[in-house]
């Protein structure tokens, strides 16, 4: 079996870890780096990277919602040479937009933080009536990851501005309530297939920051996986039609909230903290 993934750049460390799982189970997991590839759409490029590692039974896509377009143009030709891709891409391209996201998470009626989509031109009085008047609130650009883009503002001459500011530039941008993590924890759970496999509870570095993205320099410790978090993080995969997916939850045991349904989670923060080897379960999906 060949699996292939598709990757950025070479920084991506669980690409690694999938390599390793996969020579134990004798696949052969080829790494291509996107950003290497000087891409031509047309039928000529796949077949030269069919030659070079060989055809793929699937390939397993790591883009992350600021990935540029290529991956997903590569994605889509693999596919109509009928080769499958685990996420899928179009579902990817979806989910690229968190606004998206978090719609199909409340269509199905998974808990999320209370999120308005911000017009151009926006009315204060509404904002206050179902966010609250006394803040603090998020705001976060509709299509950013590893934590980039995503405000903590603190006061309302601060929130006017932050908006006024952001929408200027056109930015497309959401305001949420703020859920305080001193009374609960950011916990990243895995979920393969329909299983959550791993979970670990996730604090900024430093202390200092309210985001606790490990791009960030957040650190990692083992959680335990109780039911409701596995069920939750589970419901939330299901709700976006992802089958490999990086849950963040915040809040607590009763009241938790899903922040975000990452599409390409990384597995090597999550292996460390859990001692779950999850690459291993990648690969396992991909070979089902
Ligand atoms: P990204 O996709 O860039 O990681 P997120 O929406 O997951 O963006 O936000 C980044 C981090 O900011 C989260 O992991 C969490 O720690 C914090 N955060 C996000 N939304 C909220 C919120 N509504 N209340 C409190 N903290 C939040």
């Amino acid at each position: 079996m060949n699996i292939w993934v598709l990757t950025r750049t070479k920084a991506y460390r669980s690409a690694d870890l999938l390599v390793e799982a996969g020579k134990s189970k004798g696949v052969t997991v080829s790494k291509i780096f996107t950003d290497d590839l000087q891409f031509e759409i047309s039928e000529a490029d796949p077949s030269k990277l069919i030659a070079e590692y060989g055809r793929p039974d699937i390939c397993h896509l790591r883009v992350g919602s600021i990935s540029d377009a290529s991956h997903f143009a590569l994605a889509s030709q693999l596919s109509s040479l009928g080769i499958r891709s685990t996420n899928n891409p179009d579902t990817m391209l979806m989910l690229r937009d968190k606004a998206v996201s978090l719609a199909k998470l409340s269509a199905a009626k998974v808990p999320i933080p209370k999120t308005l989509a911000m017009p151009a031109k926006y009315d204060l009085s509404k904002i206050y009536e179902s966010l609250g008047e006394s803040g603090p609130w998020v705001l976060k650009s509709r299509f950013g990851a590893y934590g980039e883009g995503v405000l903590l503002v603190e006061s309302k001459r601060g929130l006017r501005s932050a908006l006024d500011t952001l929408l200027a530039k056109s930015e497309q941008t959401l305001l949420q309530e703020f859920i305080d993590k001193r009374i609960g924890k950011d916990i990243r759970v895995l979920v393969i297939g329909d299983k959550a496999v791993a979970a670990m509870e996730r604090s900024s570095g430093d202390g200092k920051d309210f985001r606790s993205n490990m791009a960030l320099g957040g650190a990692s410790k083992k959680v335990k996986l109780t039911d409701e978090l596995s069920s939750l993080a589970v419901a939330a995969t299901k709700a976006t039609g992802l089958t490999i997916a990086g849950v963040d939850i915040l809040g607590e045991p009763g009241g938790y909230v899903v922040t975000e349904v990452n599409m390409s989670p990384g597995l090597m923060g999550i292996s460390e903290a859990s001692g779950v080897d999850v690459a291993s379960l990648v690969i396992d999906q991909l070979m089902e």
